[in-house]
């Protein structure tokens, strides 16, 4: 009799928006789930502790993160823009336009955390594909 399981594939977007290796999808890629952690939230684990990919392949690999982290702002602007719109409404002969620029830029600041440990987990995403086999080929200590 095989011994031998079939394994699930975790969904690609769950695993990214979860902060998980994108190797096993399983493995966290922070210390700490906390995002609000101010004093260690983006200290990332050196390797996944579930399969042993690095976190960081080479030096400098998140400076890149900038750009993603730009389009998730934006996104998260015209987010609130749209829900402003719907919600209170703009016009031209009040300040609401002003209000929402001020509220907006509260609420980048406060999912900010949020939004730099995301653009790490989809940079890392780019590169790292997932291995249905990375039970079998664990990478070891180098
Ligand atoms: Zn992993």
């Amino acid at each position: 009799m095989c011994a031998e399981r079939t394994e699930h594939k975790p969904n690609l977007l769950l695993s990214v928006l979860g902060n998980k290796c994108p190797r096993c999808r399983k493995g966290r890629l922070f210390e700490t789930a906390h995002p609000y952690h101010l004093s260690r939230f983006m200290r990332m684990n050196r390797r996944c502790p579930e399969c042993g990919q690095l976190t960081e392949p080479e030096t400098g690999f998140y400076f890149g993160t900038g750009y993603v982290s730009y389009a998730l702002a934006i996104a998260a602007s015209v987010a609130t823009f749209v829900a402003w719109w719907v919600l209170l409404g703009f016009s031209l002969e009040d300040n609401s336009v002003f209000w929402w620029l001020g509220v907006n830029g509260f609420v980048l600041v406060m999912i900010q955390p949020l939004l730099m440990r995301l653009s790490r987990s989809i940079w890392l995403a780019f590169f790292v594909y997932y291995d249905k086999n990375w039970r079998a080929r664990k990478l070891l200590e180098a």
